[in-house]
């Protein structure tokens, strides 16, 4: 199965198949680049995501021809936040869509092999080193180990990516799960974000009726409880006074690693290697934009990599990718650690939570409307 990829040195290996991956494959892949994909998962599979994309998502699939395969998803329009008991109702200022993981990875990932870019399941690939002017990486599947040869790689392994990163030291973990389909059980387009004492959990209703159950958890607070993550979930359910779908501890839950994290740099030319997505650093999901960011990486790492490519100085293409990555990401991770800071706190959760009731038009800063400031419409309730 992966006998045939050492014949040739590839322009890029794209190593991690999600979102950013993805989009950077099909990018690459349709400017003519010889463009390899390797996910190391063997069948499409559910990631602990709320599974909100941000309307600045939704705008990088639209202007690549892409927007179909969001288009017929759930509008999510309103963010309903509870602490205690507080609560706001908020319409978002930029509406996106409610987008089921398993499916939307494996139907971007699609799209890139339609572009024209070979995609291997089932493969982990590991940058290696560099020989002269091509990184040499190492590809595994089963027993089956073989080194291969790209002018550059695409780093897009999410949190999961290895190499001189910083890890917030009070950093967060990630926890999701799936229901069953659960029909009317919450309200279409409406995300409701319980935030309590040792962290936020947010609920809302895939296309297929199935609820995504997704948060934060303080690790803290998850090694008291000695790894019980429903537990945690059920906590933060009553302090928020939000009463749980259905019965944590009834889910399979899955963990990610810390979430707040950076990379020492976003592009190494050493290694002719550029990191996309959270592979390129990452901030706590409370605004809902990690899917946004990476496609928008993905689809700007293009031009750097084709810098690679076309032999350009290394370090050039490299300093190139730092500054838009830069340009592109630094504002937005400062707002949402600035949220992730003030969410750590019960009381200053609760006055952001009243503030927003009372002052609406204040969820255009948290929320990003950003690039596309003209659909404010925000009301509150209580
Ligand atoms: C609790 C929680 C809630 C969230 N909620 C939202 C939300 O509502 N909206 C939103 O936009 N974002 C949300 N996010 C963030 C979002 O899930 C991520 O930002 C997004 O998935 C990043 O995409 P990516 O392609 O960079 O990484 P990923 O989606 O993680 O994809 C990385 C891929 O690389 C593969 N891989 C890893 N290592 C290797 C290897 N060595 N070889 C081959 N393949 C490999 C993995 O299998 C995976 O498929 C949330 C995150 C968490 C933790």
């Amino acid at each position: 199965m992966i006998a045939d990829l050492d014949t040739m040195t590839w322009d890029a290996v794209v190593i991690g198949g999600g979102p950013a991956g993805a989009m950077a494959a099909c990018m690459l892949a349709r400017a003519g680049h010889t463009t390899l994909v390797l996910e190391r998962t063997p069948t499409p599979r559910a990631k602990v995501c709320g599974s909100c994309l941000h309307g600045r998502g939704v705008d990088v699939l639209d202007r690549n021809g892409l927007g179909d395969l969001v288009a017929n998803a759930p509008l999510l329009h309103t963010a309903e936040l509870r602490a205690g008991r507080r609560r706001a109702r908020v319409r978002l200022p930029v509406a996106g869509r409610i987008v089921a993981r398993d499916e939307f990875d494996a139907q971007l990932l699609e799209r890139a092999r339609a572009a024209g870019a070979t995609v291997r399941r089932g493969v982990r690939g590991t940058p290696l080193c560099v020989d002269g002017d091509r990184a040499r990486l190492r590809i595994a599947t089963g027993d089956d180990v073989r080194d291969i040869f790209a002018r550059v790689i695409i780093d897009a392994r999410g949190l999961g990516a290895e190499g001189d990163v910083h890890v917030a030291p009070r950093g967060r973990i990630g926890v999701g799960a799936l229901t069953a389909p659960m029909p009317r059980a919450r309200e279409p387009g409406v995300v409701t974000m319980a935030c309590g004492r040792h962290g936020y959990v947010g609920v809302v209703m895939l296309p297929d009726d199935r609820l995504d159950i997704a948060g934060a958890l303080d690790v803290q607070r998850v090694r008291a409880l000695r790894g019980d993550l429903a537990a945690v979930v059920a906590s933060i359910f009553d302090d928020a006074e939000v009463a749980a779908p259905i019965e944590p501890a009834r889910l399979s839950w899955s963990a990610t690693p810390t979430l707040t994290r950076h990379p020492a740099s976003a592009a190494s030319a050493r290694d002719r290697l550029l990191r996309i997505g959270d592979a390129a650093g990452y901030v706590e999901p409370f605004t809902g934009e990690g899917m946004a960011w990476a496609l928008q990486s993905g689809e700007a790492v293009a031009a750097s990599a084709a810098a690679f490519i076309a032999d350009t100085k290394p370090e050039f293409a490299a300093a190139m990718w730092n500054a838009k990555h830069r340009a592109l990401f630094a504002r937005r991770h400062r707002s949402c650690a600035a949220v992730a800071h003030l969410l750590r706190h019960p009381r200053t959760t609760r006055l952001a939570v009243s503030a927003l009731a009372r002052w609406p038009s204040l969820a255009r800063w948290p929320l990003g409307a950003g690039a596309r400031d003209d659909a404010a419409d925000v009301g509150a309730a209580r």
